[in-house]
């Protein structure tokens, strides 16, 4: 699978971008105490396939996975932090529930993968806090994100700014080449060294993703084969976008 993809790929895939972000802000829009993940899982899949589109999630099969994913989209709920299946788990939303919104478009024949942290209802302070600095620590990852950088100037940006917000970084799981499959190389950890690691190429196109809990980063794969909880039952975040490798500054796919 070629690392670099052409300007008519990139082309392709902000178009693919775009409407991702939408199908999630739509999905986003409906996380309030009392709906089901299920609920949820049906708008996502709804707003993309109105688009003609397709969900990149379902009946993915990851290396070494046992069965095909069987929802639309992840939804991970509060010690849930990612690839919870809304379809199997279809809990009711309560209030102050930390929500994970993880989705992928198949559009034109490329994916784009981009998650949000969303809160149902009236936050406690220190999940807010959480998400906030989640998403800050993705940005800082996609801002050291540049041509003729490394992966690892990534993988530190998004390290330090978990640190100095003192939260548990998920060190198990990370970020991704992605496009013409849901998970491609390189590797992109969410902790690092600057100046390691592989060369980043204009044209390269990745899933930057960082997840910072309120306890331990230790993970336990729960007996669906899926769905990462924190060993210790707190809280996570996770932020995502996927990114296009630029000469200077990487340009964001997953937006409006
Ligand atoms: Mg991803």
């Amino acid at each position: 699978m070629a690392r670099i993809k052409t300007e008519a790929e990139i082309i392709a895939l902000r178009e693919g971008g775009k409407r991702l972000a939408h199908a999630i802000a739509v999905t986003r829009d409906g996380v309030r105490p009392g709906v089901t993940l299920k609920e949820l899982n049906d708008q996502f899949e709804a707003t993309v396939r109105a688009a003609g589109d397709v969900p990149a999630f379902l009946n993915y099969r990851p290396r070494g996975a046992k069965r095909a994913f069987p929802s639309a989209i992840c939804i991970s709920v509060n010690e849930e932090v990612v690839h919870g299946i809304p379809t199997e788990n279809n809990r009711v939303i309560k209030d102050g529930d930390v929500v994970k919104l993880d989705g992928g478009v198949l559009h034109a024949g490329l994916i784009t993968d981009h998650a949000v942290t969303v809160i149902a209802g009236t936050a406690r302070q220190e999940d807010a806090a959480l998400a906030e600095a989640t998403r800050d620590a993705l940005y800082a990852g996609i801002a050291a994100a540049r041509g003729g950088g490394r992966i690892g100037d990534i993988s530190a940006a998004v390290e330090k700014a978990g640190v100095r917000a003192g939260y548990g970084i998920v060190f198990e799981l990370g970020g991704h080449g992605v496009g013409h499959a849901v998970h491609e190389e390189p590797y992109v950890p969410n902790v690092g060294d600057a100046g390691e690691g592989e060369l980043l190429e204009p044209g390269m196109v990745l899933a930057i993703e960082p997840m910072f809990t309120l306890g331990t980063p230790r993970l336990r794969l729960k007996f669906d084969g899926y769905t990462y909880v924190t060993k210790d039952g707190t809280r996570a975040a996770h932020w995502e976008h996927t990114v296009a490798i630029r000469a200077g500054e990487a340009e964001i796919l997953t937006v409006l």
